[in-house]
């Protein structure tokens, strides 16, 4: 059986624990390897590596470490298969889809590339006579990154490139579902030129969390899961006087405007509820039909969930993939029922989908519901799973109360040819992320990824802009060389002259 361990220090480290968690392929069903859970001791090791790689690295000169990005790009470019297939073969989206997930990673390498012109300051001369100030940004020291399952490359990308970028160094605990992929980043980022100690990956659950939680040297963390982890992370950084960015779960709705082009919509909904077979934190799983639209909407959904091409994701053919574990199979399918018994009328049934040759496989076929309302657990909580709920209101009014009134606030669309109603729906929305036309609005690298309520707890979105604001501090200098008499003490509060 193939053991995942640990990457401290520019090495491969077994570490102190003996927990491991089991590794499955959710297309076959069968277990491929057992990972290591680090205890508080190895997570202590990789703090200490890394706080000792801060020294050096956080004062090499911004252009040096970004030549270390670019060559690193350059890796991962050359190894993008084998990384393709390790998300595949631990998460089991299909190839183009995780094809496309490490493509929006690389783009936040490329982003951090660009360093030395990002960390510039701004100077003004002569706030008052002869006085200058400026403002410089220096990094923090040693950053933390806690990840989920769902994008074992992209998600962890969008962190530690540009936290290495501004000088800190990083300890990266990503998911124990499907751990490689990390494991592979790191190697290839020492391939790159990285000192040893500046990356490391501890492999682990929630004793490695709980470690990181208290550990002093370390000060700042990113965290992207679930809403109550992301809660439980947010309220126990702070607690240890850390910087904290905590990326929670979500429900996204799709408004669909009775004016819209209805082909459009559907191919766009098609794509963001049962793409990555829902477990997207961008997912649309709710669409919002708007007046008379309902009827039409609903009967080209099930059409179109009706031929989803669900298998393994190594084959081409396939548009969906398995869901990670059984347990999340399960957790999923319990949805469904409970959507059934809530009164929802299921349209598109997936519960009982067989693969030939994939019987153990975690598969579930696309599932739709219609006439779901706002009171019932299907619609308020997130399933994270290939299911979509279709809510009929009568005017876009009602749409927009309904999105707005939900405890998340990740991203959104609209589906319109009236451009005063998409630009009242971007205005008036309480969410972070808004699509026009757009069916999953994940913002570019050089723009910031976050959502807005208890989608995301903490005041920074991630890379990007607030990327660099995140992992950096700010330090403002005012100073004047005295020429000629020196002045008297002054016993009032400075003001510039
Ligand atoms: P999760 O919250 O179960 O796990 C996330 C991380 O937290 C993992 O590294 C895990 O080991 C750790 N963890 C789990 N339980 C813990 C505990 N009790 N104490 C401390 N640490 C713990 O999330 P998941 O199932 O891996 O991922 C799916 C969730 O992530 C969904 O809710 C999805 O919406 C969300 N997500 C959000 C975003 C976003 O940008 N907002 C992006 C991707 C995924």
């Amino acid at each position: 059986m193939k053991r995942i361990e640990h990457f401290i220090d520019g090495k491969i480290i077994k570490g102190l624990s003996n927990k491991t968690s089991k590794v499955f392929n959710p297309a076959t069903g069968e277990q491929t390897a057992e990972v290591n859970l680090a205890s508080k001791a190895d997570i202590d090791l990789a703090v200490e590596k890394a706080k000792k790689a801060f020294l050096d690295w956080s004062k090499k000169p911004p252009a040096q470490r970004a030549r270390v990005l670019f060559k690193f790009k350059e890796l991962i470019e050359k190894n993008y298969d084998e990384i393709i297939k390790l998300i595949v073969s631990e998460h089991g989206k299909v190839y183009e889809d995780a094809k496309g997930s490490l493509t929006r990673g690389l783009e936040v390498v490329e982003f951090a590339c660009g360093i030395p012109h990002l960390l510039k300051g701004e100077f003004t001369e002569n706030v008052g006579t002869d006085v200058d100030s400026w403002s410089m940004r220096q990094p923090l020291g040693v950053c933390a990154g806690i990840t989920p399952f769902n994008f074992p490359a992209m998600v962890p990308m969008w962190m530690f490139p540009i936290a290495i970028a501004c000088g800190n160094t990083f300890v990266l605990k990503p998911s124990e579902k499907d751990p490689s992929c990390s494991i592979k980043l790191a190697q290839l980022f020492k391939e790159a030129g990285l000192p040893d100690g500046v990356f490391n990956v501890v492999n682990g659950a929630k004793e490695a969390v709980d470690a990181l939680l208290i550990n002093k040297d370390v000060v700042a963390i990113s965290f992207v899961g679930s809403t109550p982890i992301a809660k439980y992370i947010y309220e126990n950084a702070a607690k240890n006087e850390k910087r904290v960015q905590a990326l929670g779960g979500a429900k996204n709705h799709c408004v669909v405007m009775p004016d819209c082009d209805l082909d459009q919509a559907v191919n766009g909904l098609m794509g963001a509820a049962y793409g990555s077979a829902g477990e997207r934190c961008m997912a649309q799983s709710v669409a919002v039909a708007v007046g008379k639209i309902g009827d039409n909407l609903v009967n080209k959904l099930k059409q179109k969930a009706q031929s989803l091409k669900v298998g393994p994701g190594l084959d081409k053919n396939s548009e969906m993939g398995p869901l990670v574990t059984k347990e999340h199979l399960e957790k999923v399918k319990g949805y469904v029922d409970l959507g059934v018994k809530e009164g929802a009328q299921l349209v598109v049934d997936g519960r009982n989908i067989k693969l030939q040759g994939y019987e153990e496989g975690f598969y579930i076929g696309g599932c739709l519901f219609d006439n779901v309302n706002k009171n019932m657990k299907i619609y308020k909580e997130e399933i994270f799973g290939p299911v979509l709920s279709v809510v009929r209101v009568k005017d876009f009014d009602s749409a927009v109360n309904l999105v707005n009134d939900h405890e998340f606030g990740n991203g959104t669309s609209i589906y319109t040819r009236d451009g005063d109603v998409a630009r009242t729906f971007a205005s008036k929305i309480k969410i972070g992320m808004v699509g026009i036309n757009i069916p999953i609005p994940v913002p570019v690298a050089y723009h910031s990824f976050g959502g807005w309520k208890r989608s995301l707890f903490g005041d920074q979105h991630m890379h990007g802009p607030e990327g660099v604001r995140f992992y950096t501090k700010l330090k403002t200098i005012t100073s004047k060389w005295p020429s000629g008499l020196r002045s008297d003490p002054e016993f009032i509060m400075p003001v510039m002259k």
